[in-house]
């Protein structure tokens, strides 16, 4: 047994990562190193007046793995103390964690005030899904925080938000725009899904509630699914807490066991990712081929003194435009040996995607060209590879151009 007497024994004095490690780890009575894969649907209690007392939230025990489970809860547990935040859900995926958080707090009648640079899943969410039920939505260029204030109305429940956006690497002050929406009696709903728990810290900029697709980085080995929700006790175990219970969007116990090992590396991941991308990022702004690179912490980049107080790092993405259009920027997706074409992101392997003709091609053109996804970019999230390889990968293919 830890010595309890130790300051270390207090969470609140471990450093992220330390929790990253050992954060929420509830050992079973056999005492494994390792967390437990509680897959289980169901719990049997001792007597029916035990089951009547957990029913009535009596006695804290579990009670179904749709909204409680062993593993879910050390995952939760684990990010919660990571972030700072006071709960945490954990949910099936990325976008059951945005549309649990905008559904739980809104009804018809209301409006939400949201970025319009948003990963398409989510702007469909917003676009599409909500006004069918009756809640309305604007949405503003997101990169001055005066667009969100003259959005609002007197029935504006939430003011949503990603940063960086999917795919430009757009910013949005989140203290600026946090003061709005609480100024309006608003909620402020942040994706920081590009930023990661380890380079920004929305809760702590003022945010209500943050989301993550956990697909993301936080597995970032392509293995598994998953999403979270984080914020305050009220928030999570209140109205987020009932919209899981009673739908059931929930993370399955041997998905929260994958990702759980994913937050032990997640800091050693993305800092290593981000320093490649940072030299990536220097590379593509120096290449004759290149109209155009997008990276939060390069001095081109439009918002940069925003991405120096928001984010601790300028992320493991980088947009970039080839000269050129979409005839040369397929040219030199085509000719990578190492980066591989495909969709995901976040993940130990380099990857990139052509925003305009895949993630991003339900959008019209004149949406998609407002929002800067021009013909010829490219979005490249950078993995673990050496950064050498993956600047000579690049160096190659645009080469062919
Ligand atoms: C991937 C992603 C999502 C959705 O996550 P899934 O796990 O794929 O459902 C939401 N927001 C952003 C910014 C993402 O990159």
């Amino acid at each position: 047994m830890p010595d309890p007497r130790n300051p270390l024994s207090d969470p609140a004095r471990r450093a992220p990562d330390t929790l990253l490690v050992h954060g929420g780890t509830e050992r079973s009575p056999h005492g494994e190193t390792s967390e437990a894969m509680f897959v289980n649907s169901g719990y049997i209690y001792p007597s029916s007046g035990a089951a009547e007392r957990r029913f009535k939230n009596e006695d804290p025990g579990y009670i179904y793995s749709r909204f409680s489970n062993p593993t879910v809860e050390m995952f939760q547990k684990r990010i919660a103390l990571l972030e700072g935040a006071e709960a945490a859900r954990g949910l099936a995926t990325g976008m059951a964690a945005v549309t649990t958080a905008l559904m739980s707090q809104v009804r018809a009648g209301d409006h939400v005030v949201s970025a319009r640079a948003l990963f398409g899943s989510c702007r469909y969410v917003v676009e599409d899904f909500l006004p069918r039920w009756g809640v309305t939505s604007t949405l503003v260029d997101g990169r001055d925080p005066e667009n969100f204030a003259r959005a609002m109305q007197p029935n504006t429940k939430v003011v949503f938000l990603e940063t960086p956006t999917n795919p430009t690497l757009e910013l949005c002050d989140i203290a600026a725009v946090a003061e709005i929406a609480h100024a309006h009696g608003a909620k402020l709903i942040v994706d920081n899904v590009f930023a990661t728990p380890i380079f920004q810290s929305p809760l702590k900029l003022g945010a209500d509630l943050v989301c993550y697709s956990a697909t993301k980085h936080i597995d970032g080995q392509g293995r598994a699914m998953g999403g979270a929700i984080l914020g305050s006790q009220e928030l999570i175990g209140g109205d987020i807490h009932t919209f899981i219970r009673q739908t059931g969007p929930s993370m399955s116990p041997f998905n929260a066991w994958v990702l759980l090992k994913g937050l032990e590396t997640l800091s050693l991941r993305v800092e290593r990712m981000a320093q490649n991308a940072a030299r990536i990022a220097d590379f593509l702004a120096g290449h004759p081929k290149v109209a155009r690179v997008l990276y939060p912490h390069h001095k081109d980049h439009p918002q940069y003194e925003l991405a120096k107080r928001q984010m601790s790092s300028g992320s493991t993405l980088i947009a970039f435009e080839v000269a050129g259009g979409q005839e040369n920027a397929f040219k030199v997706s085509d000719a990578l040996a190492i980066i591989l074409i495909s969709n995901n992101l976040g993940d130990a392997k380099s990857i990139i995607t052509h925003p305009r003709t895949t993630t991003h091609q339900r959008l019209s053109e004149e949406i998609r060209l407002e929002s800067g996804i021009t013909p010829g970019l490219l979005r490249l999230s950078v993995g673990l590879e050496s950064a050498d390889d993956l600047i000579a990968d690049l160096s190659y293919a645009l080469d062919q151009v």
